[in-house]
C-alpha cells in the first residue's frame, strides 16, 4: 500500500502484533538512565499540552503531520469555529475543509483523508467518539485505531496518550527518533514507525501513562533543544558519555 505523503503510515486493515526482540538488560539501563538525566534537565513530570477529547485529539494529530504546532493548531481551531461538531466536519464540502485548514502542510490530502477518518470511525463504532478505546488494552486500542487507513503507531499512540484518555502509550515523533537513533536506542534503519515497539519494551511494563509521556516529552525536547537535526550541540549534551553519535562527532 503506498504510504500518503504527510500523513501518517496507513497500515493494513487488521494491524499486525509484531513484538520486537526483547531489549537486553544493558540497553533497558541506558533508556533509563537517558530517562532520568533528561527529566532532571527538563523536569518531569512533564504538564499535558492538550486535554482534547480522543476523537478531536485524533482529528489535531492528523492536522499536526509535517506541520508546525502553531500552523496546525491555527488550523484545528478554524475547524472547531467553522463547524459545530465533527458531524458536520465529516458531512462537510471536502474544499471547504481544506480552505478553513490551509495553514498546514498538505491541506488538500488532509481535508478528504479527515473526513475519510471520521466516517470510517461511525462506520465501526456507530457513533463519532472515541471514548470506548478507555475500556480495552493499550495493545487493542492501537490495534484499533490502527486499523483504519491513514492512522498509524504515532497517531495511534497520542491519541490515547494526549487525549483525556492518559493511557499509558508511547508516543515516537522526529525528534524523539533522531535522539533514540543518535543515542544507540535502536538502529540506523530503524524507522519512525517500527521504532515504536522497540522503545517502548525497552521501559518498564509497569509505567504509568505520566512516565510514558515524560519520555516521550523530555526526548523530544532534547531534539528541539540540544541535539539539533543539523549541527547537534553534543558539547552541552548531558548524554554524551554514553552517545555514540556524539563520541565520534566530538573525536572528529
Ligand atoms: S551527544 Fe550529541 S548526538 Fe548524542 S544525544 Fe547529545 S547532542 Fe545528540
Amino acid at each position: 500500500m503506498p504510504m500518503l505523503p504527510g500523513l501518517d503510515i496507513p497500515a493494513p486493515r487488521r494491524a499486525r502484533r509484531t513484538e520486537p526482540p526483547a531489549p537486553s538488560a544493558a540497553l533497558k539501563e541506558k533508556a533509563l538512565d537517558i530517562h532520568r538525566r533528561l527529566c532532571g534537565v527538563y523536569g518531569c513530570p512533564i504538564p499535558y499540552f492538550h486535554s482534547l477529547d480522543p476523537l478531536s485529539e485524533l482529528i489535531s494529530s492528523l492536522l499536526s503531520h509535517r506541520t508546525r504546532n502553531a500552523e496546525s493548531g491555527r488550523a484545528f481551531k478554524a475547524l472547531r469555529a467553522r463547524w459545530p461538531d465533527w458531524a458536520a466536519v465529516e458531512a462537510a464540502d471536502a474544499t471547504e475543509i481544506e480552505a478553513t485548514i490551509r495553514g498546514v502542510t498538505w491541506p488538500e490530502l488532509k481535508a478528504p483523508r479527515i473526513k475519510a477518518v471520521l466516517a470510517a470511525v461511525r462506520e465501526r463504532n456507530g457513533a463519532l467518539d472515541l471514548g470506548f478505546l478507555a475500556e480495552m488494552r493499550v495493545d487493542e486500542a492501537r490495534a484499533w485505531l490502527q486499523a483504519i487507513p491513514g492512522i498509524g503507531p504515532k497517531t495511534s499512540a497520542a491519541v490515547l496518550s494526549f487525549s483525556t484518555l492518559r493511557m499509558p502509550a508511547l508516543p515516537v515523533d522526529s525528534h524523539h527518533h533522531r535522539v533514540a537513533q543518535r543515542t544507540g536506542l535502536i538502529g540506523r534503519s530503524v524507522d519512525v514507525g517500527p521504532s515504536h515497539p522497540i522503545l517502548r519494551a525497552q521501559l518498564p511494563d509497569d509505567w504509568s501513562a505520566q512516565a510514558l509521556y515524560d519520555n516521550h516529552e523530555v526526548l523530544m525536547l532534547h531534539g528541539q533543544k540540544v541535539c539539533f537535526h543539523h549541527s547537534p550541540a553534543c558539547d552541552a549534551c548531558p548524554l554524551l558519555d554514553l552517545c555514540p553519535t556524539g563520541h565520534a562527532r566530538m573525536k572528529g
